[in-house]
């Protein structure tokens, strides 16, 4: 077991989410459901930004329900605003490994193969400003993936970019999922990048965060709630 929900129970207001579930490790998971259905709101449950009503939250035994995000053994890269606008490329990535932005030629390097990795070789030294939306969102994750945490969570990550240029980022993905045997949690609306790489996926709909169900299975045969959203 990776990540577990046990009971928990998560609010905004009137709006309220139940989650009890567990992951196993190193799988590839999709969050799937209607906008406003909760899927960002699990996330930040999981990474710490968000703290639940009741329930409790482990990474593996240990119980992570007080732990602060920076503590916790996750990387998040949020929908929109991962970056600071008034940080280079370089360092903005950097801040996933250090605080001081005093870098050693080391730490120089791994941002620079990080920078590589996800198809912006050189552009360190630019401001965020000055790269397209998709390039930015590729910035954060680099940013995440030097942290090499055990749990990777992505919220919505290539919505910005064209087919190719998402394909190439599942692509890449799931390829850094594999090699480090991370456990990959995913926000997608659309159901063929959830088959396209994830095994399971975990629906989210009607208050309710569902346990993870094989990708091929869902889609195969979907439940109600599903077949709303998909609109069959
Ligand atoms: P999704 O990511 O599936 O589109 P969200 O998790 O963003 O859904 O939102 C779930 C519900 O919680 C929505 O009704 C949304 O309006 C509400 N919500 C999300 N974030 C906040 C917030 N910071 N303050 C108040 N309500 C919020
Ligand atoms: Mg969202």
């Amino acid at each position: 077991m990776s990540i577990k929900l046990d009971n928990v129970k998560i609010s905004h207001g009137k709006f309220s989410l139940q989650a009890d579930f567990e992951i196993e490790k190193g799988k590839k998971i999709a969050l799937l459901g209607p906008s406003g259905g909760g899927k960002s709101t699990l996330l930040s449950a999981i990474a710490g930004f968000k703290t639940p009503d009741s329930g409790r939250i482990f990474f593996e035994n240990t119980d992570i329900t007080s732990t602060p995000p920076a503590k916790r053994p996750i990387a998040l890269l949020f929908q929109n605003h991962n970056l600071f606008p008034h940080l280079s490329v370089r360092n903005n990535i950097a801040l996933g490994i250090t605080t001081t932005l005093k870098l050693s030629l080391k730490e120089i390097e791994t941002i620079d193969k990080a920078l590589l990795r996800v198809g912006l070789d050189g552009l360190g030294n630019k401001m965020p400003s000055e790269l397209s939306g998709g390039q930015q969102q590729r910035v954060a994750l680099a940013r995440c993936l030097i942290r090499k945490q055990p749990i990777l969570c992505l919220d919505e990550p290539f919505a910005a970019l064209g087919p190719a240029l998402k394909k190439e980022m599942l692509d890449l993905v799931q390829e850094i999922a594999e090699t480090t045997n991370a456990t990959l949690l995913m926000v997608t609306h659309q159901p063929d990048d959830a088959s396209y790489i994830t095994d399971q996926t975990i629906l989210i709909a009607e208050g309710k965060a569902h346990r993870p169900v094989t990708t091929n299975k869902l889609f195969a045969n979907p439940p109600a709630a599903l077949a709303k959203y998909l609109g069959n």
